[in-house]
């Protein structure tokens, strides 16, 4: 099975809820941005979908999910591959196996969400943590990492800085969100996507008003990179969905996200497009991040985990959640030979470029020590 590589932005608002821009304003952006896929989550509304707004567009498919909340507003949770709202806003376990009795895939947004500058945006992070059958957790949710790494915004000159830049200003995810992941990843596989939680949204500051990230910065940060078989995403950049299987593609971009097949990063440390995240076994076997499939053959040892970067970052191996191995480099070449659940970071500048997936090396549950 030939592999591709599919670049895309998660977690977008639009004006069906409280976002600033409406479709055809985001579908030129992300074609401006050369991105291959979108994915819109408004709050509790598919509109987008039943306007038929779903499908190729120049290239770039979109896809519709919806963003779920409870009535406090709290446990916010992505949901694609349905094609209605599911009932009840009382307890996120319950909605959580409704989409997932409807055939749909979910995410945790934001959960880990602690921002506190701008008094009318309070925090909406998960407070759940008992909840089970969710499929992922989006863990790098670039509007959270930017308030929360944006410092007062009291000083003028600052503020103008942060607003002209905002992707300059997106650091890392939150360390405590990272040991949760990978806690949960030592006894099951859950994946993580980043999410721009983009909203385009005017706000103001005193007599001024502004957009915090104009749509076209917004696309510009947080991306997910995700490995589709080839043959379901027979697609050309001007195409517009004639005699294409969109729903064969939206299935398998679900389905990718959902197995964690591929890495997040962050665009304005540098583009990740081309970036080889991959493990090889004895066998000469090779895998990219992401649940291992029923039928695939056990990995055998010894193993190597390796990086292929299109820029020089400092690489992180982790087992378990913990740190292993560090280089700084464009490339990283790890023999591993106990089985764990392994993934890479990479860092540039101040901050994180990139987030694999896990792979998993050998039986659940493996070792939290
Ligand atoms: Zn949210
Ligand atoms: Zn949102």
């Amino acid at each position: 099975m030939a592999l591709k590589e599919i670049c895309g932005c998660i977690h977008l608002h639009t004006i069906f809820s409280d976002g600033g821009c409406d479709y055809d304003t985001l579908v030129d952006a992300a074609k401006g941005a050369g991105l291959d896929y979108i994915c819109v989550t408004d709050h509790m509304s598919l509109k987008g979908r039943y306007d038929g707004r779903e499908g190729l567009h120049g290239g770039v498919l979109v896809l519709v999910g919806y963003e779920h909340e409870d009535d406090k507003k709290l446990n916010h949770y992505l949901a694609f591959g349905v094609s209605e709202i599911a009932e009840g806003q009382n307890d996120p376990q319950d909605y959580i196996n409704r989409i997932s009795r409807m055939g749909g895939t979910g995410f945790l947004a934001h959960p880990a969400e602690n921002r506190d500058v701008i008094k009318s945006l309070p925090p909406y992070p998960w407070t759940r943590w008992d909840v089970t059958g969710f499929d992922g957790i989006e863990i790098w949710n670039q509007i959270s990492d930017w308030m929360e790494h944006v410092g007062s915004l009291r000083n003028p000159l600052r503020l103008l800085l942060r607003l002209h830049f905002p992707n300059r200003f997106l650091r890392n995810v939150p360390k405590e969100l990272l040991k949760k992941w990978d806690d949960m990843n030592c006894s099951r596989f859950v994946s993580a996507i980043g999410g721009v939680d983009a909203h385009s949204r005017k706000i103001s500051f005193g007599p001024f008003n502004c957009v915090i990230f104009p749509i076209e910065e917004e696309l510009r940060g947080i991306r997910t990179h995700l490995f589709v078989d080839e043959a379901d995403w027979a697609v050309n950049k001007d195409e517009d969905g004639g005699g294409v299987d969109t729903a064969g593609m939206n299935r398998a971009l679900i389905d990718a996200m959902r197995d964690g097949r591929g890495f997040i990063s962050n665009f304005s440390r540098g583009d990740a497009r081309g970036c080889k995240i991959f493990l090889r076994d004895n066998s000469g076997a090779i895998r990219c991040p992401g649940r291992p499939a029923d039928a695939q053959q056990p990995l055998s040892f010894p193993i190597t985990i390796n990086a292929e970067l299109t820029k020089k970052a400092k690489i992180k191996l982790l087992r378990n959640g913990k740190v292993i191995k560090t280089t700084s480099s464009k490339t990283a070449a790890w023999q591993v030979t106990e089985p764990g659940v392994y993934r890479i970071e990479a860092y540039r500048g101040s901050g994180a470029w990139i987030y694999s997936n896990p792979f998993p090396v050998g039986q659940y549950p493996y070792s939290t020590t």
